[in-house]
């Protein structure tokens, strides 16, 4: 996906509906240039993001501290109570994948000592470290003064700031988040990670930013979080619509953005999802399909639901080989690793702390394999899905695990059918358009195949 030059015109949010088309890009080769369509929204968040790398890029010239931390499980109202600048080491690999940067960096990463096995999100960034830690937009990321571990469930989370702690050697805080094995969250675990919040986090950010906490200041940015989730939970419900105007897996990549990052809790998360969720009704009222990179989707012909993340480094390719077999994701469980708000949680200002454990245990990662199974046929049926996709990812321990158990459970239970793909996040090794390619059609072929028997009946 090509990104929007530092001075693309931005028309403003004002704009309902519209979607733009950049300038194009410089082609890499003879021919024509690209162009990328993108909804209003979309641009939107590139800009907060790229604010938020020059925000950390200049933190400590203006005396701001800067805190790390996970996606899942990130405590963002929290951290915006001390004023740290915030830095999510996943989605700073993320960028770099999007950007074609992050093969250089894994390999760097492996020339160092680091197996081909670990997570290539790991290896990105510390690959970055290794190339003088120049962030994404090509600004410094400097060295974080607070690693904030709030362990949701994936182990790679605690072997990954080990190794950033030993390279910075900067404070360290873990939540422990306890493991959602039995299905549901008792007081006690959200009592341990109260305590956990009461007495060694929060003592620590008061520490590293010489600030005191103030729960009204935190209550405030929850109410602001409280919205901007609401409004999130619409669009991405949108898609029950037929057809649906949202893709809910390549094109929420933009809608899940701001939340799952530095600005869950700010007003301008708020306002941004404010005018998503009216491009996006206004979208449903005219019966119009999702903007995909090629322009809008006019055919509707597969509606899927799809497990796992994306691939990065081929993220425009990937998606449009869906969008060009009229495939549209009405529903995905990536849209929810950094919150899952469609069943009802929100984080609640007159239980802030509480509501941050509960967020907390709810995380996506932190649920069990039943959990994970309950919610995809739960998405198949309100989604009136034809299938699941999996897009297994090559070093995703936390996500690949178990996928095929999955599969079939989602089968079996749902009659739908089901398949795998593989990718992985950001290492370009492991893209085989041609592979993922034939396996689409197949599968499309399984979808037609189930229907023709269904009418049959
Ligand atoms: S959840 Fe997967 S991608 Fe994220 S840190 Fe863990 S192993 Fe890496």
């Amino acid at each position: 996906m090509s990104n929007p030059s530092p001075q693309t015109p931005n028309q403003g949010p004002s704009t309902p509906a519209a979607a733009r088309v950049a300038a194009p890009a410089a082609p890499k080769a003879p021919g024509k240039p690209k162009v990328v369509v993108k909804e209003d929204a979309m641009w939107l968040q590139k800009e907060m993001i790229n604010r938020n790398y020059h925000e950390l890029a200049t933190a400590h010239d203006v005396g701001r501290k800067i805190s790390a931390t996970f996606v899942p499980g990130n405590l963002n109202e929290l951290l915006m109570c001390f004023d740290f600048a915030r830095s999510l080491p996943e989605t700073n690999a993320l960028q770099n994948g999007m950007r074609k940067k992050s093969g250089k960096f894994i390999m760097d990463a492996e020339r160092d000592g680091h197996s081909e096995d670990v997570c290539t999100y790991v290896k990105s960034d510390l690959g970055m470290m290794l190339n003088g830690n120049i962030g994404p937009t090509g600004e410094p990321l400097p060295k974080p003064d607070v690693l904030l571990l709030s362990y949701t469930g994936c182990f790679t989370f605690m072997k990954w700031f080990e190794l950033v702690r030993q390279k910075y050697g900067c404070e360290t805080t873990m939540l422990h988040v306890p493991y959602q094995g039995d299905g549901k969250i008792n007081k006690n675990m959200r009592d341990y990670v109260l305590k956990q919040l009461k007495e060694n986090v929060i003592p620590t950010l008061e520490r590293v930013s010489g600030i005191k906490f103030d729960i009204d200041r935190l209550r405030q940015y929850m109410r602001e979080s409280e919205k901007a989730e609401a409004d999130l939970v619409s669009v991405l419900q949108s898609a029950k619509n037929r057809p649906s105007p949202i893709d809910g897996y390549f094109g929420a990549v933009y809608y899940i953005g701001p939340i799952f990052t530095a600005f869950r809790g700010t007003p301008e998360a708020t306002q941004f999802y404010d005018v998503l969720r009216r491009e996006i009704d206004q979208r449903v009222r005219e019966g119009k399909g999702p903007i995909t990179p090629d322009g809008e989707l006019t055919e509707e012909k597969y509606r899927l639901v799809v497990e796992g993340p994306p691939n990065w480094t081929s993220f425009r390719d990937f998606w449009k080989m869906f969008s060009d077999e009229g495939a549209v994701v009405v529903a995905s469980t990536y849209a929810k690793v950094g919150g899952v708000y469609d069943f009802g949680f929100r984080h609640d200002a007159d239980r802030p702390l509480e509501s941050l454990a509960e967020y907390c245990l709810g995380c996506y990662t932190n649920l069990n394999f039943p959990q994970r199974i309950d919610m995809i046929c739960r998405y198949i049926e309100e989604y009136q899905a034809d299938g699941l996709l999996i897009n297994s990812i090559k070093s995703c321990n936390s996500f690949s695990a178990g996928q095929l158990l999955i599969l079939r459970e989602v089968e079996k239970r749902t009659g739908k059918p089901a398949a795998f793909i593989e990718s992985d996040l950001v290492d370009p090794r492991y893209f085989s358009a041609a592979n993922i390619k034939n396996r689409l059609e197949s599968y499309f072929q399984m979808v037609n195949q189930k229907r023709s028997r269904e009418i049959a009946h």
